[in-house]
């Protein structure tokens, strides 16, 4: 057995497909692909193919190659990852990747080297893996995965051939979940997570559609008390790291919305009762003001590890009670 394809994934793979029958694949692809998309899966299918020892354009499954692949056992596919999880991807790692890369197959086919993701390389590393894709060694085919090629030096992306997930409409997501899952989703937990249907899976799967409400109950606690109660507000924020962060925003953004008069695109869309008590506890400028300040305090917190999060947090929530 070979991992799978997502219903979404076909068309990017159809059209890889006609390159490597045409032998036009590049040697270095940049898959900007967000991780709710199931890129792993799509990447690890092309080096099922590639490496198949039948060469075909899809892996047969059964040979010796194919189960080496899937038990992530195959001498010629490296993945390459943070040593330690969130951290970066190290010049020595790159190092290693090089070498790899001009070492012959031990199957006779192709090697394959993966980086995910990309973002996380160091800029020393980014620069040793630009040698070698200057200078690509025959039958050794890179992989990069990254959010967005814009997190990358212009030198890297200009040396890949960038792909993207096509969109994924909400229906797609609510049929591959009800039919492989049986689970019937919600339209705002679609938007609430960003058309990433991993993600949607995970929302449901892994307790979060409990965290989310928790989070909204207690934040209208807390404006309920005149901004006295934080603490279970914190908490939750602490708890579920940059997700709580991202489920405030939008939060904030469809109060704001209501406040102006928008009655549609909410990402709450089933919260119409709660949005609109908000909307009228809260005055339209702290609204903006408090959901600049929320964006701009969650990007430190994302770029800079050691901040106390409890005390900036807790002074964002004292800013709604104003000057
Ligand atoms: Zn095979």
């Amino acid at each position: 057995m070979v991992t799978k394809l997502y219903p979404w994934q076909k068309n990017v793979w159809q059209q890889w497909q006609q390159l490597i029958v045409n032998d036009r694949l590049p040697h270095a692809i940049l898959c900007a692909m967000p991780d709710g998309t199931g890129r792993d899966a799509l990447v690890q299918y092309l080096s099922n193919t590639l490496l198949c020892l039948t060469q075909g354009i899809e892996p047969c499954g059964f040979c010796h190659s194919c189960d080496l692949v899937e038990s992530g056992n195959h001498p010629d596919l490296h993945w390459i990852r943070p040593e330690i999880e969130g951290k970066s991807i190290s010049v020595d790692q790159i190092r290693q990747c090089n070498s790899w890369a001009l070492e012959s197959s031990q199957f006779n086919a192709k090697r394959m080297i993966v980086i995910e993701p990309a973002e996380k390389m160091t800029e020393s590393a980014a620069n040793a893996l630009l040698k070698t894709l200057e200078a690509p060694p025959k039958n050794c085919q890179f992989v990069l995965l990254a959010e967005s090629p814009h997190h990358l030096l212009p030198t890297i992306r200009s040396r890949c051939q960038v792909w993207y997930q096509p969109e994924i409409s909400g229906e797609v997501i609510e049929q591959w979940l009800g039919e492989t899952e049986k689970l019937k989703v919600s339209k705002q937990s679609i938007t609430l997570n960003g058309y990433l249907p991993l993600a949607v899976k995970s929302f449901y799967q892994d307790k979060k559609q409990s965290a989310h409400q928790l989070l909204l109950s207690s934040f209208d606690n807390c404006v309920k008390s005149s901004f006295c109660y934080t603490s279970d507000v914190v908490k939750s924020l602490i708890k579920l790291e940059d997700e709580g962060l991202c489920w405030l925003s939008y939060l904030l953004s469809d109060i704001h919305k209501r406040q102006l008069g928008i009655m549609t695109t909410w990402v709450h869309c089933d919260e119409k009762e709660t949005i609109e008590r908000l909307a009228v506890s809260i005055s339209v400028d702290t609204v903006y003001k408090q959901y600049l300040s929320l964006n701009t305090l969650r990007q430190q917190i994302n770029v800079h590890s050691g901040l106390n999060k409890e005390l900036l947090l807790t002074q964002w929530l004292f800013e709604f009670i104003g000057e």
